[in-house]
């Protein structure tokens, strides 16, 4: 299927700040690095963060130091803590308690949401028919689990059913990266390519799973239906390389890497504004 006819409503797994009371610029830690200008608690509001929910440095994340912050997406977790799971109670009146069981429950429902929006993915590939049923019960089971109390999140063990998904995702990406054109034995999962010299490389259906491409030059590559769930692409070059029907890949991977007008993108992602900008 095109990616212009693409059709799972993936809406609820976008950010949308304005029905969120600013969790991840509170609940998450930062370690001070290269994407974050200072060390900060879990659970600690950034002292950037203003009393209305915004960024008082928003126009200036980046030349501050805060790279972190402008890749990072929540898929959609932060409305719904927010607006579900604590029913549109902000921390900033909430009980100590309260509080911190909702700094608790973010990063949980984030995860939730990073593995529906995947699963929204593998369902809109004509490839993936044969798993259809499998792929909407996970899918099922996922939003009921993300729609459990705040109690029963916290307490959550997601990793047995973190495991069951992926293995899922592993025969998606199998049936759809056969017969893209991929080199036999070409097989980049979990490779450490960092640094590596990829530019016009044919990448065509490869798996790149978990595959660190931290600085590569993919300048003019093609990925076409390469799989990159998990790539770590923190500063990956991909001027001009073509993502059509590249699997998995996600928001935070394109903004955390550099591109270009001339990067051809899944229809689901947007180009980072900073791609364009500088
Ligand atoms: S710098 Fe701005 S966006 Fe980043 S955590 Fe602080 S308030 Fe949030």
């Amino acid at each position: 299927m095109p990616d212009h006819e693409r059709t799972t409503d993936r809406s609820a797994l976008r950010a949308d700040c304005a029905r969120c009371f600013a969790l991840c610029c509170v609940a998450l830690p930062f370690a001070a690095s290269s994407g974050f200008a200072l060390d900060k608690p879990a659970g600690k509001p950034c002292p950037h963060l203003r009393t209305d929910h915004g960024c008082g440095i928003h126009a200036g994340l980046r030349e501050r130091g805060f790279t972190g912050c402008t890749v990072y997406d929540c898929f959609g977790a932060g409305q719904r803590v927010s607006q579900v799971t604590f029913g549109g109670r902000d921390w900033r009146g909430a009980e100590r308690a309260e509080a911190r069981l909702m700094f608790d429950v973010f990063p949980v429902v984030r995860r939730l949401h990073e593995l529906l929006w995947y699963l929204a993915e593998a369902l809109d590939l004509d490839a993936a028919r044969p798993l259809h049923a499998e792929l909407r019960q996970a899918r099922e089971r996922t939003e009921e689990l993300a729609g459990e109390d705040a109690e029963a999140l916290a307490a959550l063990d997601l990793d047995a059913h973190w495991h069951a998904v992926a293995q899922l995702l592993l025969r998606v990406s199998e049936s759809a990266r056969h017969g893209v054109g991929r080199k036999k034995g070409k097989d980049g999962r979990g490779a450490n390519l960092i640094g590596a010299r990829l530019k016009d490389a044919d990448l065509r259906g490869v798996t790149l799973r978990g595959a660190c491409l931290i600085a590569a030059d993919l300048t003019g590559a093609d990925l076409r239906g390469a799989d990159l769930i998990g790539a770590d692409l923190r500063d990956a070059d991909l001027t001009d390389a073509d993502l059509t029907g590249a699997l998995f890949v996600t928001q935070p991977q394109l903004n955390a890497a550099k591109g270009g007008p001339g990067t051809r993108l899944p229809g689901s992602l947007v180009r980072p504004v900073h791609w364009t900008t500088g």
